[in-house]
């Protein structure tokens, strides 16, 4: 069994979804197909939303605008023979829509409850209609088995609840097509509506796939595969054939926003190859991720690039002592829900450094200020200073030791166009080197070791 997944760029026209319908029917057995919002419209529905917050009655337009987007669809696609059912229900959630819109342009305030309840209605509409559009298919209703809890105030899923829900839901074997909704989520206490996070389609999809034990997880988007690079910078990146899930999964969790990071690990935990698969050239061989990590070939995986870093360094005789400096650092920052990017350590000077996300910067100098409190008074850790509005370049593959010199390689190629690399982390991580420059040079800097990695 399959667990197939469209991103918004798949199910955003009428043409598109010809496509996804073409796949999907072809298919010689039933399987899980994950839809996402139709492509833009969770920005659109987020802009109304502001919109409405801040009085502008304009909003009922848009709220036009996206009825008039579904409707098509429908009459395009839909039988004309359940057409009248689907509308009617599509009318049902518009109407609900436009009553928070309303209710917030009221209030003049949109609260965090009120967004996550709007954005939900794009995978609610769209994948209620793509089950209508289908061979064969059923619909399931994603609200009722995506259970999230509260992590230092984000929502994240619940995992053994979800599973357990997803397994009651899709009892296997499938005897019919089911089409679910991504992203959108219950809280498992409240109730509340709530998601994944942009881009969370991808995770709901690796969460029913690892819980049902799938024989695979498609990613279909618009994009020939998995690429050296980000193509919208580097648009000479190519695809790669093959790669293994760790490198998937650091080349996203460093900006590849190809597969939203989190989804790696649940079907890598199960040993779930991964495909990512184009909608528009279905017959391309995409990427395949497996647990295979043949790296025979003597280069780099793949480059991507993350902006809105920030670093903290901490300076003074302490950090000589890396087991010391490494584990409070990092307990540090895991009280404080803080995910550290990257960790730099520089063998001839006496100070660590640690890469966040800028919007961690704040509390992440206020955790490491309390934790070296004693050290900063008598002097053994000299200065916490930060560094922020940067960004890290990071070049992926598994044993990257293995190609000697790379690092002083990389950053010398960018010293001599003039780009300053304010830190490096090289032989922290088994598959990574990170760069770390100004975020305003951010692509140039991406350009030229992507170049100095593939020509
Ligand atoms: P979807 O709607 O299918 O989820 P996304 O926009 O989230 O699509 O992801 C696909 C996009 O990811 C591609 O169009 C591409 O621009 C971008 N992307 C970023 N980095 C990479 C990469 N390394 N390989 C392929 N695509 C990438
Ligand atoms: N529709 C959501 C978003 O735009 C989720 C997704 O597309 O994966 O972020
Ligand atoms: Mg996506």
């Amino acid at each position: 069994m399959k667990v197939l997944k469209f991103g918004g760029t798949s199910v955003g026209t009428v043409e598109s979804l010809r496509n996804v319908k073409a796949i999907v029917d072809s298919l010689d057995a039933p399987a899980v197909v994950v839809v996402s919002a139709l492509g833009g419209l969770t920005d659109y529905l987020i802009a109304t939303a502001n919109m409405a917050a801040k009085g502008d009655i304009a909003f009922r337009d848009n709220v036009s605008h996206i009825s008039k987007r579904h409707f098509d669809i429908i009459e395009a696609l839909v039988s004309d023979t359940q057409q009248s059912c689907v509308k009617e229900k599509i009318s049902q959630m518009l109407t609900e829509l436009e009553t928070i819109y309303t209710g917030v342009s009221m209030i003049g305030e949109l609260s965090e409850k009120s967004l996550n309840r709007i954005v939900s209605f794009g995978e609610r509409m769209s994948s209620f209609i793509i089950s209508y559009i289908l061979r064969d298919a059923i619909h399931a209703d994603s609200l009722e088995y995506m259970k999230t809890e509260k992590w230092f105030n984000r929502d994240i899923a619940s995992r053994s609840l979800t599973d357990s829900l997803i397994r009651q839901t899709y009892a296997l074997p499938l005897e019919k097509t089911v089409v679910t909704g991504g992203f959108i989520s219950r809280d498992k206490d409240s109730d509340e509506i709530t998601n994944l996070g942009r881009g969370g389609s991808d995770y709901t999809a690796a969460l029913i796939a690892a819980a049902l034990g799938a024989d695979s997880l498609e990613i279909w988007t618009d994009v020939d595969g998995f690429m050296t690079a980000d193509p919208r910078i580097i648009p000479n990146a190519r695809v790669i054939d093959r790669m293994s899930f760790i490198e998937s999964m650091e080349l996203c969790s460093f900006g590849a926003k190809v597969i939203y990071p989190p989804t790696i690990y649940p079907v890598f935990h199960k040993n779930i190859p991964i495909r990512i698969l184009n909608t528009h050239n279905p017959t391309a061989p995409g990427t395949l991720i497996t647990d295979n990590n043949d790296s025979l070939e003597k280069c780099v995986r793949g480059v991507s690039s993350v902006k809105k870093t920030a670093l903290v360094t901490v300076t003074g005789s302490l950090t000589a002592n890396v087991a010391e400096i490494n584990s409070r650092s990092y307990n540090a920052m895991a009280r404080n829900g803080i995910s550290i990017f990257v960790v730099a350590q520089p063998d001839s000077e006496k100070k660590f450094s640690l890469a966040m996300s800028s919007a961690d910067l704040q509390r992440a100098e206020a955790a490491l200020r309390e934790e070296f409190a004693p050290e900063l008074q008598n002097g053994s850790i000299s200065g916490v200073e930060v560094l922020d509005n940067l960004a890290i370049i990071a070049a992926v593959r598994e044993s990257i030791k293995e190609l000697h010199g790379l690092g002083p390689r990389l950053v010398n190629t960018l010293l001599r166009e003039g780009i300053d690399v304010k830190a490096i982390s090289d032989g922290a991580s088994e598959s990574t080197i990170a760069l770390i420059v100004d975020e305003k040079e951010t692509d140039r800097a991406l350009r030229l070791i992507h170049t100095a990695c593939f020509g």
